[in-house]
């Protein structure tokens, strides 16, 4: 059993928000039936018409800006700044990207055929069904519009759980799509913890989309194993920022203390590993410490999940044991509800978790390198693979470390923000997940491929040479097919005329079969 109700606070302040029933587990088949029922009149009405119900549901967005905004900083914490831009903005953006491109992403396309010219073959894009979308408390608002809004344009219906840490953020999305009066029951939120996100797999979703920890990934992917449901997860990470020692290191410290401190460092593509060349690192520690000597409350957000603060505590802990140097930071507020923006540094920081585990807080753990080949192994030397940033004043020699460098996306001269980004693709490989949100490739993991086979001419009915019955003839025919692909030109044109013979001859067979 689950239990009845959750409670929501203001990590800033620990005011209680909210107390809400939590949706009991044993409602999720009606939930999931109603979705089906709503999903198959959805996905009967054409792309545009779904699509243009986004512009109504960006229209609702719009009008909530303010209140949304300060819903969103009450409930997890992050300054108005960066609630406004980072999930507000940012989600009318992925809402008009979808809006505006779905249409031409899923229209049906012809695929050219080499060998069977008599025939075509189109791919259609269906629906999967009724996904889950189960999300974290980070970016409680951006995360889950980034998976809903192309999976409910893509003609799917949605069963959402948000965060136990952040429900009532996730009731605004809810909310969001019942004013843009989209149909009933095709966006259900149920509310309730890891137990309820368990529960929601049971009732065999046709794909779960996660974001969550490499942790709680595992256990999704393994539970859908069990009913073979696919998944699609966005998990954690641990990115490096390369700094070269042709950058501006003015530009290059200010990218470290936004790659690193925003949402106070609560983001899976947080700079968490900085690697600088040697010859300059002394005076980009320097220039870092000035600057976050500089940076005031208002740009720091609250903690927003209170058990991270262990991690926090246990990282810091084991890089003092160790005699690695704290520049700056380490320390929490006097109500614990922040932490310092923190640099750790040393000789033996390689080994230490704050540079091996992800923290997920405002701490970066700086290293050196002697050349870029010692980077690329350094930046690669990771469980997680999710983003990469390069900073330096030679773009071509940033261009040939990236294509090195084994994570979903590398950003040159900038950091960060790709992960809010509507048309480019987002998501890791090695531990950091498996498939993309965002652009054409997120809104693919919402379709299946539909692959409709047919004659390009109607009316001749002549069978196909590898029915029955099997004859030398046949076997023939093959053979002298295979011809086709000698590199040769000229051999290839010397098997034509046999070919054409013996197609000739499998036509006049015996085909009472
Ligand atoms: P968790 O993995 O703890 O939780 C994610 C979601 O899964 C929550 O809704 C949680 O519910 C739910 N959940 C927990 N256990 C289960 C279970 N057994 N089965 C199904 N669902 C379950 O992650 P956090 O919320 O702590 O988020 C932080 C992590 O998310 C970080 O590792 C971060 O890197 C990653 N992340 C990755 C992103 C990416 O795009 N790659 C983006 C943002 C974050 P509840 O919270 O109610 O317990």
């Amino acid at each position: 059993m689950n239990p009845a109700t959750l409670t929501t606070h203001n990590p800033s302040t620990g005011e209680v928000l909210a107390t809400l029933p939590v949706t009991p587990s044993d409602t999720l088949s009606t939930l999931f039936a109603q979705a089906r029922q709503a999903q198959r009149e959805w996905s009967k009405l054409p792309v545009k018409i779904r699509a243009s119900k986004l512009l109504d549901a960006r229209e609702c967005l719009l009008d909530q800006r303010d209140a949304l905004t300060r819903l969103i900083t009450a409930e997890n914490g992050k300054p108005p700044f960066e609630a406004f831009s980072a999930e507000v903005f940012a989600s009318a953006d992925l809402l008009t990207y979808y809006a505006k491109h779905s249409h031409r992403i899923l229209r049906p396309k012809s695929l050219p055929l080499s060998l069977f010219k008599y025939r075509r073959s189109r791919l259609e894009y269906a629906p999967v069904g009724v996904a889950a979308v189960i999300s974290p408390w980070n970016y409680p608002f951006l995360l889950p519009m980034g998976e809903i809004a192309p999976l409910l344009v893509a003609g799917n219906a949605v069963i959402f759980k948000p965060s136990e840490v952040t429900p009532l953020i996730g009731l605004e999305i809810q909310k969001i799509f019942d004013q843009a009066e989209f149909p009933k029951h095709l966006l259900q939120t149920v509310i309730g913890d890891g137990q309820l996100g368990q529960a929601l797999i049971e009732q065999k979703p046709d794909k779960i989309f996660f974001t969550g920890s490499v942790a709680t990934g595992k256990k999704v992917m393994t539970q859908a194993a069990g009913h073979l449901i696919p998944v699609n997860l966005e998990l954690g990470g641990k990115d490096a920022l390369i700094v070269l020692e042709d950058a501006d290191l003015d530009y290059a410290s200010s990218a470290v203390l936004w790659g690193s401190f925003a949402n106070s460092g609560q983001v899976c593509a947080s700079t968490e590993r900085l690697l600088v060349h040697e010859s300059v690192a002394a005076e980009f520690k320097r220039l870092i410490a000035a600057k976050a000597a500089r940076l005031t409350p208002g740009d720091l957000g609250a903690i927003t999940f209170e058990k991270q603060k262990l991690v926090y505590t246990d990282h810091i802990a084991e890089a003092r044991a160790s005699g690695a140097e704290i520049v700056f930071g380490g320390e929490f507020n006097s109500d614990r509800t922040r932490l310092a923006p923190t640099l750790v540094t040393g000789p033996k920081i390689e080994s230490l978790k704050v540079y091996t585990e992800e923290t997920f807080g405002p701490v970066v753990a700086m290293t050196t390198f002697k050349s870029d080949e010692e980077a690329i192994t350094k930046a690669n030397d990771s469980r997680y693979g999710l983003l990469a940033a390069i900073i330096t004043g030679n773009v071509a020699r940033a261009r040939s470390i990236a294509s090195r460098l084994e994570v979903g996306t590398i950003t040159i001269n900038e950091v960060l923000y790709t992960a809010g980004m509507a048309e480019t693709p987002w998501g890791g490989i090695k531990e950091s997940g498996i498939g993309r949100s965002h652009g054409e490739f997120g809104l693919l993991e919402g379709v299946h491929v539909r692959h409709i086979h047919e004659p390009r001419f109607q009316g001749l009915w002549f069978k196909s040479p590898w029915w029955y019955p099997y004859t030398p003839i046949q076997l023939e025919l093959f053979k002298r097919s295979l011809e086709l692909y000698r590199r040769a030109w000229t051999r290839k044109l010397a098997a034509l005329p046999g070919l054409l013979a013996q197609g000739i001859r499998t036509l006049l067979r015996d085909r009472r079969i």
